[in-house]
């Protein structure tokens, strides 16, 4: 049986986050059943497609998996593992935002599978949520997490952010010292992206709101490694730190470029040699679109990514597997730009891989383009 990951997303939020373009729709609650609805007529399409996998992941990301009653995710859930078997030991997540959960839910969730929960706690500084059009407070992220271990939850993810408009280092590290107290077994930490056509791009494009400088915003990524590596969180990919074994499975899959299958409107897959994806607004996806902008990758496709994906993971680029894959040693036409970054700094081969250091990560695509580079000159 070959492994498939399943990604289902749920295009519903209550309002809108100012710095969010993922595909979320507030105000369609009309339309909770009848999406659902088309996401099962999904599953069900693809069931005699996945005949010899078997599920070793799960995620339903959003969006706000948590914004709707449970048992829309439990049905999701039931009608996946009539399409595909799932591994004893599948890792099943669900996204939740705090603002949204209650005991009942997570009791639903916990009850279906679903055993790792990522909150989007964001920040523990309530003027800063504001600031982002969170719906949730500092204490409600406690909150959830409380009740999330009361509903039998073992695997609690927290998401935080950096970089924000006017955040100071103070209160990044209060953020980052708050999600250790609350014991959770694994942390992401992203740099906030400001993307064209949301409020949060209006407001730094009008003065409105201020980013930090660059040099600042290394300090707090720098910060944030330290910080949890001392509070027993190892980094395992640019963002994310876990607790030994609570990597996240699912996520691993990405960056080792296994095959997974996205399921619901804008998600994408990867799939025998294929990518392709759902359309990308709720619309298209209710009107029947599927599968659009198919892709065969070639060689040439998969090895741009191979570099792109692993040099994100601390374990970094399998060197022998490379050179089983795409025939040749990762080292040829590439030899002046790895003596290069070598000597920078940048890069460090050890043990068969070829990982970035911590100081090449924090400009991981300037890293990856001068890796691309060499082979295409
Ligand atoms: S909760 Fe997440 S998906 Fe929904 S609007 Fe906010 S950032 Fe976007």
């Amino acid at each position: 049986m070959s492994a498939l990951s399943l990604y289902i997303h749920v295009p519903f939020c209550r309002s809108k986050c100012a710095y969010c373009d993922f595909a979320s729709y507030p105000g369609r609650e009309g339309d909770w059943r009848r999406y659902f609805e088309a996401l099962w007529g999904e599953i069900d399409a693809w069931a005699p497609r996945l005949v010899g996998r078997r599920a070793v992941t799960a995620f339903f990301g959003g969006g706000t998996p948590t914004l709707m009653d449970a048992e829309y995710i439990a049905e999701t859930l039931a009608r996946l593992r009539r399409a595909v078997p799932f591994a004893p030991d599948a890792e099943i997540t669900c996204e939740g935002n705090p603002g949204t959960l209650t005991p009942e839910k997570l009791t639903v969730l916990r009850g279906a599978g679903v055993n790792r929960l990522s909150l989007g706690a964001q920040s523990f500084d309530d003027a800063l949520l504001t600031a982002l059009g969170r719906i949730h407070t500092a204490a409600q992220t406690g909150e959830a997490v409380r009740m999330a271990r009361e509903a039998g939850f073992g695997n609690v993810s927290l998401d935080l952010m950096y970089a924000l408009p006017g955040q100071s280092m103070a209160q990044w590290r209060d953020t980052l010292d708050a999600a250790v107290a609350l014991g959770v077994e694994h942390i992401s930490a992203y740099s906030l992206i400001v993307e064209p056509g949301t409020p949060m791009a209006a407001r730094v494009a009008s003065g409105a709101a201020a980013l930090p400088e660059d040099d600042e915003v290394n300090a707090m990524q720098r910060h944030a490694v330290h910080a949890l590596a001392g509070a027993g969180y190892g980094r395992y990919e640019i963002s994310n730190f876990a607790c030994r074994g609570f990597e996240c499975r699912h996520n691993l899959v990405y960056w080792d470029r296994g095959e997974y299958l996205g399921l619901g409107c804008a998600a994408h897959s990867l799939l025998e040699g294929r990518r392709f994806h759902n359309p990308e607004s709720l619309d298209g996806y209710l009107a029947g679109g599927r599968e659009e902008e198919a892709q065969r990758l070639t060689a040439a496709d998969a090895a741009e990514e191979t570099v792109m994906l692993a040099t994100r993971t601390t374990r970094g680029l399998d060197l022998a597997r490379w050179e089983r894959e795409f025939g040749a040693p990762f080292r040829r036409g590439r030899e002046a730009a790895l003596a290069r970054l070598a000597r920078g700094g940048w890069i460090e081969t050890d043990g068969g891989f070829l990982r970035l250091t911590p100081r090449g990560m924090e400009l991981h695509n300037a890293v990856v383009l001068e890796l691309l580079e060499d082979t295409k000159a």
